[in-house]
């Protein structure tokens, strides 16, 4: 029967580079209406697999058939679109142009079709329901999430049958994330298979379909999404069971909160009270947009609050302060928008790690520093193995990880008493993950009270000793200790007020 013929089916796949094996032996199966997980740390082979899907290198091993057919991208062009974060798009062309290029320039009377252009790509985003942006603006002036609306447009226009995406998500603000999603989810009805990569676990959960999980080019799991748990998709990916150790031994129960936010409000959002120790790690987490980010930046004084008191280390903070205020009083707030809000492109790791305090006055991001010190940088790329080891690197070239990495160490540098941090590893592989979260615990381990800001739920549950729930703008619960893991947070952020934890069965969950 037509309907058991996968749309793509890859069997045996085999690729090297110089000897070594980035893809050996990897099947996978993807069928009409399903949304397929690829997921595996850095330099497990996700990239190379979509690049041979592409036809930049040919398979050396291995079959590929789409609809039962046997191909060869290299030398075929097949149904197949692909998203990267700007891949395939004209920044110099407009939007419509842009669409064009892959639908095909309406013509008139011999010539192009100006308004006609403009229309076909409106048409496109109103058949996604996405709002259309200007069709004449340059793709250059669209922001991340506008240019990964846009692949997909094109995809739909190029009535590709399979689309692949390649982390869109990685460096979205969590309303444009999902909303991507739920475009996906729509392009998904259409009938289109989707491969979809992604460092974020969580967002795969009531999303995709199923997951395939590469290790070291070899594939080590391939299964529908039901079938698996966040815990068991980590061990997967690293080839051993992650220690969910929280944090420190110590209890903190009885410690004096160093923060202490009362009945706050801003607009949409609250109220919410709690507290967080000096030497806690704790985690203000929830699905994007449950109101966390907020809070977050309610506290540094970037978002202006109507009612409630915030208390740092017994000291009623007024409530009209500056982001250069509550800096004074040693809060910080690692931004999650890392490139746009943390780097400070162009520059060095070192002066990255101690910028000046003339830099930094500008910037949203402005603190009180040391001098800039090429030994002291030395020292902190040593202690957290940050490559290239060279503190007169630009922080350009650093890889995500690695630059997180430094972002994190300013503020530590910095002195903070309160260390707020926004998706402090998203997108980051798993290595400089585990790396960041050794530089909290030792943060906290100094002293520090740290909140984690997050919708991450598997480093909530590695990293926090205890987690507030949040949903729809307010704390719907509290996990610590045994009760604090992947799964009751997933559960416990998904079914929000009617979930008690204490009924909380993985098994029913999974099944
Ligand atoms: P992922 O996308 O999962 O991070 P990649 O497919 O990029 O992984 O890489 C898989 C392996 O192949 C890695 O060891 C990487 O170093 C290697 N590799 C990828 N592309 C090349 C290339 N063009 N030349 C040499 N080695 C490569
Ligand atoms: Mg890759």
């Amino acid at each position: 029967m037509a309907d058991d013929i996968p749309l793509l089916r890859i069997a045996g796949l085999g690729k090297r580079f110089y000897g070594t094996h980035a893809l050996n032996d990897v099947d996978l199966t993807l069928r009409a209406g399903e949304i397929h997980a690829l997921i595996g740390e850095n330099g497990a082979g996700k990239s190379t697999l979509i690049k041979i899907l592409a036809g930049v290198y040919g398979a050396e091993e291995g079959t590929i058939a789409l609809r039962g057919e046997a191909v060869n991208p290299v030398t075929q062009r097949l149904p197949i679109a692909f998203v990267h974060q700007d891949l395939g798009l004209v920044d110099d062309l407009s939007v419509g142009e842009n669409v064009a290029l892959v639908a095909g320039f309406p013509k008139r009377h011999g010539l192009i079709d100006w308004p006609q252009v403009g229309r076909q790509a409106i048409e496109l985003y109103d058949r996604m329901e996405i709002e259309a942006p200007d069709p004449q603006s340059p793709v250059g002036s669209l922001n991340a999430a506008g240019k990964a609306l846009l692949g997909i447009v094109r995809a739909l226009a190029s009535r590709a049958d399979i689309v692949v995406l390649d982390e869109p998500t990685a460096s979205l603000p969590e309303p444009d994330a999902l909303h991507l999603l739920d475009v996906l989810r729509r392009l998904r009805a259409t009938g289109a298979g989707i491969i979809y990569v992604s460092h974020r676990l969580n967002e795969l959960f009531g999303f995709a379909d199923s997951v395939s999980v590469l290790r070291d080019g070899r594939l080590v799991r391939s299964a529908a999404m039901a079938s698996v748990t966040p815990s068991s998709l980590v061990q997967d990916m690293l080839g051993r069971a992650v220690e969910f150790a929280h944090g420190h031994a110590e209890p903190t129960a009885n410690k004096p909160a160093l923060l202490f936010v009362e009945a706050l409000r801003l607009h949409g959002f609250g109220p919410v009270t709690f507290s967080v120790a000096a030497g806690e790690i704790a985690a203000l987490v929830g699905l994007r947009g449950a109101g966390q980010d907020e809070i977050g930046r309610a506290i540094f004084g970037a978002l202006e609050t109507r009612s409630g008191t915030i208390h740092l280390g017994g000291e009623l903070l007024p409530p009209r302060e500056t982001i250069t205020d509550r800096m004074a009083r040693g809060i910080a707030l690692l931004a999650g928008d890392r490139g746009r809000e943390s780097a400070l492109a162009g520059m060095s790791i070192s002066e990255n790690l101690f910028p000046s305090q003339s830099i930094v006055k500008t910037g949203s991001l402005a603190f009180l520093s040391p001098a800039a010190d090429r030994a002291r940088t030395g020292e902190v790329m040593e202690r957290f193995d940050v490559r290239p080891r060279n503190p007169d690197a630009l922080i350009d070239w650093l890889s995500g990880g690695n630059q997180q990495k430094i972002f994190v160490a300013r503020w530590l540098a910095a002195g903070a008493r309160l260390l707020i941090l926004e998706e402090p590893t998203a997108g980051v592989d798993i290595g400089a993950k585990l790396a960041i979260h050794a530089m909290v615990r030792d943060a906290a381990r100094a002293g520090a009270a740290v909140l984690i800001v997050s919708s991450d739920f598997e480093e909530v549950a590695t990293l926090a000793d205890r987690a507030l729930v949040m949903g729809r703008g307010q704390i719907s619960g509290e996990l610590s200790g045994a009760a604090l893991t992947m799964d009751s947070l997933i559960a416990r952020s998904s079914l929000g007020e009617d979930f008690a934890a204490s009924d909380y069965a993985p098994a029913t969950l999974n099944a």
